[in-house]
């Protein structure tokens, strides 16, 4: 049968847009849709903005350093309603160079909802298009648990479009999202205060780092509640938010920002109308070469929960691609060793294995820690220290894992990374010579293990 394309890709987010172009590259027949904004959650509701907000809200620091270096800076104000509308200008072009790529590698675009009607049809805006293969990339929304009054919070879709900053913000949450927000607010000068319902935030992450992290945003008066977890939200009388936490407390503030986690996008999509099948936390489930259950429908990205970073949407793209169009250069996404960084302020920048994933995986640990006061602070005030650590395994000598808390840590992480992924030793490291001064040889230099 011919078909009107060889891959329909639903979602021109990060998954979708790096699937279709190269896929179109290949000499495929690709269309893509898109029903909300280009380039997807990173560009739009995503990385890219809340990398912006993380700049705007790191100034405040900036100028109150400055006079140690012999500055006297003018009294200095903030105004959200620029920071937004400048956020949004950069959002528009980098949505025009989204349209452009997609255009210019001869993808077809079509701007609507999608919905699946069989397994090789798609519907949108009333028309139908038939295609060998249909690409799921539909990426996730966040989750706001369904207390009363769940109405009155936001999430991080609505916090990048505020009419102004709201002066007391309540955070819920432990993740990322939580943390950068969290540190975006009170950077910006709202009097914010993280809630999160375990004992401590970012599970998952090294236990020092989330301990020095602990500490660092306390110093700088944030207000961390652990154990706490809103029941209700009611709103009073002069438009703020009261919240009643389940131990009876209550918080009164003016924007309750919830970052509870994100399903996956499946909003009237015609599932029903296909074999594909769900997982038990209702993402996607695909094979390693993202097959649904359905063998004419893949999907990739959020959707299928794996890893929900852009990069590894990118990697999955490009291996879709491959995998139907150029099977010759079709290399598997190797999961291990991904780099991350949270973009609290300062920085989490972490490659491999933490200290608990590694002595649960049964390595015989050695632990290289260093906290420092970073240079660029030693004439300021601020007694804010950085975090770096080494995860190693004391058999093989292998670094498992590379963990940052400090300035930049994002930055130096992606190096690291390089190096854990070729396979580098402790010894490596120790016969690699630093960059003088920078924080970053640190990572070279530890020498006495604080742990075995
Ligand atoms: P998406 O980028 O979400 O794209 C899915 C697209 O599909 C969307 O444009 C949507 O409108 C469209 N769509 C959905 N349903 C339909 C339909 N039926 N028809 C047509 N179109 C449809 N990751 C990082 O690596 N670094 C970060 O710093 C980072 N920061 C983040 C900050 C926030 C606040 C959030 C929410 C996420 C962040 N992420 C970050 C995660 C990253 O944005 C996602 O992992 C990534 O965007 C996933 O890409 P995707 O292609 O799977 O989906
Ligand atoms: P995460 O899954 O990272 O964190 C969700 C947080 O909400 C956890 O602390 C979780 O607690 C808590 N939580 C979940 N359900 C509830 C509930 N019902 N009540 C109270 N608390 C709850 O999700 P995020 O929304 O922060 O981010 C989504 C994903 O987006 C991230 O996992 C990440 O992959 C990606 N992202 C990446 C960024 C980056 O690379 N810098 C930045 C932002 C997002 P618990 O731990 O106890 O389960």
């Amino acid at each position: 049968m011919a078909y009107d394309f060889d891959l329909y890709v639903i979602g021109a987010g990060s998954g979708g847009v790096r699937a279709a172009r190269f896929a179109a590259g290949f000499g495929a027949k690709v269309a893509v849709a898109e029903s909300r904004y280009l380039g997807g959650t990173c560009v739009n509701v995503g990385c890219v903005p809340k990398k912006l907000l993380v700049y705007g809200a790191h100034f405040a620091e900036d100028f109150e350093q400055s006079s140690g270096f012999g500055w006297t800076p003018g009294e200095a104000k903030f105004d959200w309603a620029t920071l937004i509308a400048n956020k949004d200008r950069e959002i528009n072009r980098l949505n025009g160079i989204y349209r452009n790529l997609l255009v210019s590698s001869g993808v077809t675009l079509h701007e609507g909802h999608a919905k699946i009607v069989d397994p090789n049809t798609v519907e949108i805006n009333g028309e139908r298009f038939t295609a060998k293969n249909i690409l799921i990339a539909t990426g996730g929304w966040p989750q706001i648990p369904e207390i009363p009054g769940h109405e009155h919070a936001i999430s991080s879709n609505q916090a990048f479009f505020l009419k102004e900053l709201p002066k007391r913000v309540l955070v819920v949450g432990g993740g990322y999202i939580a943390v950068e927000f969290a540190g975006i607010f009170h950077g910006l000068g709202a009097e914010t205060t993280l809630l999160y319902r375990g004992d401590l935030f970012l599970r998952g992450f090294d236990g020092a780092v989330r301990k020095h992290l602990q500490e660092e945003l306390t110093k700088r008066g944030m207000d961390l509640q652990f154990n706490a977890d809103i029941e209700r939200i009611e709103k009073l009388a002069d438009g703020s938010l009261k919240a009643t936490l389940k131990d009876g407390r209550q918080l009164e503030a003016d924007c309750v920002f919830y970052a509870t986690g994100r399903r996956p996008m499946l909003d009237n999509l015609g599932l029903e109308n296909t074999g594909v099948k769900l997982d038990k936390k209702g993402f996607v489930e695909v094979d390693e070469q993202y097959q649904t259950a359905e063998p004419s429908i893949l999907a990739l990205g959020d959707v299928i929960g794996r890893v929900q970073l852009t990069p590894v949407a990118l990697a999955e793209g490009m291996a879709v691609a491959r995998r139907l169009f150029k099977p010759e250069q079709y290399r598997p996404v190797d999961y291990k060793m991904i780099p991350t960084a949270v973009f609290s302020l300062p920085n989490i920048g972490t490659v491999g294995l933490s200290e608990e994933e590694a002595r649960e995986a049964g390595h015989d640990v050695v632990i290289y820690e260093s906290r420092f006061r970073p240079m660029k602070l030693t004439l300021t005030e601020c007694q804010e220290r950085t975090l770096m650590k080494l995860v190693v395994d004391g058999k093989t000598d292998k670094v498992l894992g590379c963990h940052m808390v400090g300035p930049d840590a994002g930055e130096i992480v992606q190096g690291l990374a390089i190096a854990l992924k070729a396979g580098a030793t402790k010894r490596d490291f120790d016969d690699t010579v630093g960059v003088h001064p920078t924080a970053a040889e640190e990572f070279v230099t530890m020498r006495t293990p604080v742990a075995g």
